[in-house]
């Protein structure tokens, strides 16, 4: 194994699925660039498990990871510390999920809570675009007849990803926990099988606050689909508009009614933006004080002092300087792949 470090290996991924909102910021960005210094961090671009929700739209996949990848530099991870790379150019993930597939089961992988998650996206998109036969209504397509041996084999794939780096943490949300469980799972029997090569990884579950599920505009989960996102790319003043267009404490009417912040969406980007005025805030919006316009505007300015710095940092990275950090991260992520693979094929009398 290439090793470069004693620090514990992380791999963390995303779906390629271009820019990123404040929502991914700090439910998962953050932590990355809070563990560089910690971990060893490989960053890795899911382009191929997209295929599993868009497999029709695959011109949008390069533009989606540079926009991606740019978000990751502009949030500050930095490439010379943990490298980005897609999956997609790095073979050995496709040589290990093959053969990882053979460790686990169809039965296992029905198992999979995630599935569920899986097959409702897809009905969802196949409402939304209408591509079912018109003469067959979409609630008669079978489960079965919707997913794809790729939606089945997802956390396989996974598996690959991760233990191809020989991962020793994973950072998931609570929701992937059953496929850290398959990895572990598919670790074992390999190394009972044909003797140790993988390390059996650990899901560091990425602490859920308040913050984690930041609201969007309308009080909801910040989603691309629901359209209620502000983009760490949006200008100033679209950040602006973001903040002044959001749903605050609907019973304070008037600008001197008193106001409850705990259940206002701005209070909670104040909480995570502007977190030295809270006591404040919180005074001024009970006693009927503070106008809710005025409080906008104050987080507004908040918000984009924050991501300032990273607006910055954004200006360095046109598509090319993008292109060439994967291109640089590719070759060290199949460095250590290759490694690996050397020692699965070994283990299993195909070198
Ligand atoms: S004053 Fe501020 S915290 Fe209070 S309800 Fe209005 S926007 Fe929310």
């Amino acid at each position: 194994m290439t090793t470069t470090t004693n620090k514990k290996r992380i791999l963390s991924g995303m779906r390629a699925t271009g820019r990123l909102h404040l929502g991914n910021f700090v439910g998962a960005l953050e932590n990355w660039v809070k563990m560089q210094g910690e971990y060893e961090n490989y960053h890795l671009v899911a382009d191929w498990h997209v295929l599993t929700t868009d497999a029709e739209h695959t011109d949008q996949i390069l533009p989606n990871t540079i926009e991606m990848v740019r978000d990751w530099l502009s949030a500050g991870i930095d490439p010379n510390i943990s490298p980005m790379f897609r999956q997609s150019q790095v073979k050995e993930h496709a040589e290990l999920h093959l053969l990882f597939s053979m460790l686990v089961t169809q039965s296992r992988l029905e198992r999979n809570p995630t599935l569920k998650d899986q097959i409702r996206d897809l009905r969802d998109k196949l409402q939304a675009r209408d591509i079912a036969d018109k003469d067959r209504p979409d609630n008669e397509v079978t489960d079965s007849g919707l997913v794809t041996y790729g939606h089945l084999g997802y956390p396989v794939l996974q598996a690959a990803d991760i233990l191809l780096y020989k991962g020793n943490v994973v950072p998931v949300g609570e929701d992937q926990l059953p496929h850290v469980e398959i990895t572990r799972e598919i670790a074992r029997r390999f190394n009972r099988y044909y003797g140790e090569v993988f390390p059996e990884p650990t899901g560091y579950v990425l602490k859920e606050s308040k913050f984690s599920r930041l609201p969007g505009s309308d009080g909801k989960r910040m989603s691309k689909s629901l359209g209620n996102t502000i983009y760490l790319s949006d200008s100033e003043e679209e950040t602006g508009k973001g903040i002044m267009s959001m749903v605050t404490d609907v019973q304070k009417v008037r600008r001197n009614d008193p106001g409850r912040p705990e259940v206002c969406n701005v209070f909670t980007y104040h909480q995570k933006f502007n977190p030295d005025e809270i006591p404040q805030i919180e005074t001024d919006c009970k006693s009927g004080e503070l106008g809710c316009v005025a409080c906008k505007k104050n987080c507004a300015a908040k918000l984009n002092a924050y991501l300032a710095p990273m607006r910055e940092r954004r200006q360095q990275y046109d598509d090319n300087a993008v292109m060439d950090i994967l291109t640089a991260g590719e070759a060290k992520a199949r460095a250590v792949a290759q490694d690996t693979m050397i020692q699965v094929r070994d283990a299993m009398n195909f070198g």
